[in-house]
């Protein structure tokens, strides 16, 4: 069985200062994803003892764990690399530039799109920039907990963690201002990147 491994932060834990603090960047990689992490590789390996050993597992269960913690894992795998240092007027160029022009009409109505989703996440969950291949397109899609059922011909290029862990130390119940400052720290060449390998 292949194990999955916790990825290094592309910056330093205090690089996205003031927007989101050291000690939530520590917590958040270090405990919560390395949790979803050992999570998931538990979930494989019980399903490795399945296959091999015939070792008695509620499949059901093991399979629902294993959706959960992976797409745990890939989310905050694409989430890290999205951002870097802050910056003010903090916006995108390249190729995505000119599809966010072509499908949302301007960077502007994308913003307001992409961040009501993220704000109105019901409970706790993501805001999404997807390239849809089924139909070329690109598409914000909102995400409950880390469930990725909704699109499956899509690749995400953009992620914005809006769970409680991602912000409430420094921002409390204003999950509206976190997403407000997050678009400070989107690292739009990472994005474009994502997007030009897909076309
Ligand atoms: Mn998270």
């Amino acid at each position: 069985m292949k194990k999955l491994e916790l990825p290094k932060l592309p910056y330093s834990y205090d690089a996205l200062e003031p927007v989101i603090s050291e000690e939530i960047m520590r917590l958040h990689h270090d405990k919560h994803h390395q949790g979803y992490v050992n999570k998931a590789n538990a979930a494989l390996e019980k399903l490795e003892k399945f296959r091999r050993e015939g070792l008695d597992i509620d499949v059901r269960a093991t399979l629902r764990d294993l959706s959960f913690n992976l797409n745990g894992h890939i989310l905050h795998s694409i989430f890290w690399p999205n951002m870097e240092p802050p910056t003010e007027d903090n916006t995108p160029g390249g190729v995505v530039a000119d599809k966010i022009d072509e499908f949302f009409g301007g960077f502007e109505s994308f913003k307001k799109e992409f961040s009501m989703a993220s704000k109105s996440v019901e409970g706790v969950g993501w805001g999404l920039l997807v390239w849809d291949s089924s139909n070329e397109q690109l598409l914000v899609v909102q995400v409950e907990k880390h469930n990725l059922a909704h699109i499956s011909n899509s690749s995400v290029l953009l992620a914005l963690d809006v769970w409680e862990h991602a912000y409430y130390l420094q921002y409390k119940n204003e999950r509206g201002k976190y997403v407000d400052n997050w678009w400070k720290v989107v690292n739009w060449d990472d994005v474009d990147k994502r997007l030009s390998k897909l076309l």
